[in-house]
């Protein structure tokens, strides 16, 4: 099976960059599972997949209910409009990666307390400025932290990022940056804000978001192989 090669691959690959860097950190590895079918999600899930991402509401309400194998926690990775945040609610995600606007924030902060839950989030920086892709600009992002930090529903756990969709090395500097920022805003302690998660580094650019600090990976096409848009969407 193709999906076991791939996922060993990775593995092996994750597992020789933090060698390589010296690190002994721990790193997560999140199989992005859109578009593909619930059977081929369950054998990714029977390989030890234990996280699975998503970036449409829709599509992750049809699928999720299905699974039928034990994993951990299912990521929302995708660009979340305020009228689906009930529907992505009702599935429990372990973390939204992509909280991009003040906003959402103030939205999903609302319809959490309606219902008396927390959310664990990323917090989304557009690192690229590429106008076709969401999230806070650095510039912007501290202070939009502390506003977030504020709603006692929402618990920021780290920071979320596309890199260049181009080339991965053009992304690197991108990545220190991401790094750089994570840093910072971790030695500010502010309350209600843990920096655990860096999240960044797709199939073409993970090895470089590794070496730049990446310490949760989210990988679709080098697992599963191109997606075909249409059928399971
Ligand atoms: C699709 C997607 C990925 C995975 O992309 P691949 O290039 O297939 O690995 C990662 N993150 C987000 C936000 C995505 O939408």
């Amino acid at each position: 099976m193709k999906i076991a090669e791939n996922i060993k691959y990775i593995q092996n690959n994750i597992a020789e960059t933090l060698s390589k860097m010296g690190r002994k950190d721990e790193v997560t590895l999140v199989a992005v599972t859109k578009t593909h079918p619930v059977e081929v999600i369950e054998i990714a899930l029977q390989l030890g997949i234990e996280h699975i991402g998503e970036n449409k509401v829709q599509e992750a309400r049809r699928k999720i209910p299905m699974l039928k194998v034990p994993y951990q926690g299912f990521h929302f990775i995708g660009h979340l409009q305020s009228n689906k945040i009930n529907q992505l609610l009702e599935l429990k995600p372990c973390l939204i990666q992509s909280i991009h606007s003040l906003d959402l924030a103030q939205k999903l902060h609302l319809a959490l307390g309606r219902t008396n839950r927390s959310q664990d989030i990323l917090i989304q920086i557009n690192s690229s400025s590429e106008l076709s892709k969401s999230g806070f600009s650095f510039e912007e992002v501290k202070e939009a932290i502390w506003q977030i930090a504020a709603y006692p529903t929402l618990h920021i756990k780290g920071l979320m990022t596309i890199g260049m969709l181009a080339e991965a090395e053009v992304s690197r500097p991108l990545f220190a940056k991401m790094k750089y920022l994570f840093e910072e805003i971790k030695e500010l302690t502010i309350p209600n804000v843990e920096m655990k998660y860096l999240s960044m580094g797709m199939s073409n650019d993970y090895v470089q978001a590794l070496e730049e600090g990446s310490n949760m990976l989210r990988i679709g096409t080098g697992i599963f192989g191109e997606r075909s848009y249409g059928a399971n969407e």
